[in-house]
């Protein structure tokens, strides 16, 4: 399928230290043999031109959420940073954001209103939280979402079932693959 560069954005979700490099935190092992297609997808949609925003998982030392999942993504902690091999170029928006939801608190809605955003490729880490979270926010905004699903990890088989299962039936994203996705100028 093929969508162009002038209203589509590609967004890489916490594809940080802490859920992808093995000394992480919480490290999700179904995420490593993800960064090569998206690496090649970031490099296609970068020469058309298309928009490219990563987010960025980013507690406060007291966060709430360690609750939950113990302490990671600490500001400005190693664990923080986006993997070496995905780090954003000149261009590229980053957005730190609080909780699994991209779009909460953080100014990403206003960034894809000025670029005129209508399709987001959602790709990243973990399917079922943060990618889910992000997908369905950009979906209540009624902006297309594409899923490349061998750029999308999660802990379980059923994880990653369960968050293909809502993004395709709850917010009519489509499921693809990323040498599927051609992006034009
Ligand atoms: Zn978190």
């Amino acid at each position: 399928m093929t969508l162009k560069a002038s209203d589509t954005a590609v967004i890489v979700v916490d594809m940080q230290n802490d859920f992808c490099h093995k000394n992480g935190r919480l490290f999700v092992p179904t995420a490593p043999p993800t960064i090569p297609a998206i690496k090649n997808l970031l490099n296609r949609a970068r020469s058309a031109g298309a928009l490219i925003v990563y987010t960025q998982d980013w507690h406060s030392r007291d966060d709430p959420e360690f609750a939950i999942w113990g302490e990671h993504a600490v500001a400005g902690s190693w664990g923080a940073e986006i993997v070496e091999e995905l780090k954003p170029v000149e261009g590229d928006i980053v957005i730190k954001k609080l909780r699994y939801d991209g779009f909460y608190g953080t100014p990403l809605e206003h960034y894809l209103y000025l670029n005129n955003i209508k399709n987001v490729i959602v790709t990243g880490t973990v399917a079922n939280i943060c990618v889910l979270h992000t997908a369905g926010s950009a979906a209540l905004r009624w902006i297309n979402v594409y899923l490349p699903i061998d750029c999308t990890s999660a802990l379980t088989e059923f994880d990653m079932k369960a968050a293909l299962r809502q993004i395709t039936f709850l917010y009519r994203g489509i499921l693809t693959r990323s040498d599927m996705l051609e992006i034009t100028r």
